[in-house]
């Protein structure tokens, strides 16, 4: 079953207009939220950037956020799901192709959940990167459908046989193709700063906090590539990943190539605060 408006139907069922704005222009927005013993994790501030996205964009949320978590609750309900994901996306509507806003179109939301093991595998062996030049545009703080840049990037990686793409403007590392990433330097954390050139992850803030609760130094500026390669620790923060360390990045290896301990330390306490 899937999420079609406001009603939870049979993807089958379901016919998606040729005309809709997210299939010409990418013209809608995103969200995905984790599920953890079938409910929704973290959902006000997964809500909190959805709303921020759709009044940056200009795209009327056309239920209210009470209906919305109503409607996605009924739909894990129904695909009975536990341990997943709920990928939501609003786009601007349907109407012939034309780039100025449409008059009275409706926005359509679509919702889909699945079932997603946390991958204990890679969070505990490490993921290897590739570093790739960051050519995304200049408002990468929003969650919007136009991934184009983010989906070559990660293919990029996959085809020079590594896991993900670490992104860097002019050397400054900004974030990867779907996560943010993190650094550890003589005992201190750096990652990038939330601003406009990245995804304010909401696992990136729920690690940063418990970083500060373990009272871990945090430097929220941008690290070189010559950092990274020198770092002690390095590792990818999201929704799905969570905590996952990266082990060697452009085939070399970071530090040792083994998970560092601030990594666990944080991984360990993710999980003693939340999945316990
Ligand atoms: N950056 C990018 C580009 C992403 O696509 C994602 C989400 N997969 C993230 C960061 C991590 O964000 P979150 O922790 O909210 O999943």
């Amino acid at each position: 079953m899937i999420l079609f408006q406001d009603q939870i139907v049979e993807k089958t069922t379901v016919q998606i207009s040729p005309d809709d704005r997210g299939y010409y222009f990418g013209d809608g927005i995103y969200e995905v939220f984790r599920v953890y013993n079938g409910e929704l994790f973290a959902k006000e501030a997964h809500f909190e950037r959805l709303i921020r996205t759709a009044a940056a964009t200009k795209i009327q949320l056309p239920y209210s956020i009470e209906e919305l978590t109503a409607n996605l609750n009924k739909l894990l309900y129904a695909e009975r799901i536990g341990e997943g994901i709920v990928y939501v996306q609003i786009t601007r509507g349907i109407a012939p192709r034309a780039h100025p806003f449409p008059v009275n179109s409706v926005p359509v939301v679509y919702a889909y959940c699945i079932e997603v093991k946390r991958p204990l595998h890679s969070m505990k062996q490490g993921i290897t990167a590739l570093t790739l030049p960051d050519i995304r545009w200049l408002r990468c703080d929003l969650k919007t459908l136009n991934l184009l840049a983010n989906v070559l990037a990660k293919q990029e990686a996959l085809d020079g046989e590594a896991d993900e793409a670490i992104l860097h403007r002019d050397g400054w590392v900004t974030e990867c193709s779907a996560s943010n990433i993190m650094m550890v330097k003589a005992g201190v954390l750096h990652t990038h700063p939330a601003n406009h050139l990245i995804l304010h992850g909401i696992t990136r803030a729920i690690v940063l906090k418990i970083a500060a609760e373990l009272k871990l130094p945090i430097v929220e500026e941008a690290f070189n590539l010559e950092a990274l390669r020198t770092a002690d620790e390095v590792f990818i923060t999201g929704t799905t990943v969570e905590v996952t360390p990266v082990i060697a990045i452009d085939h070399a290896k970071v530090a040792n190539g083994l998970i560092g301990s601030i990594t666990l330390q944080l991984q360990q306490a993710f999980e003693l605060k939340f999945l316990r």
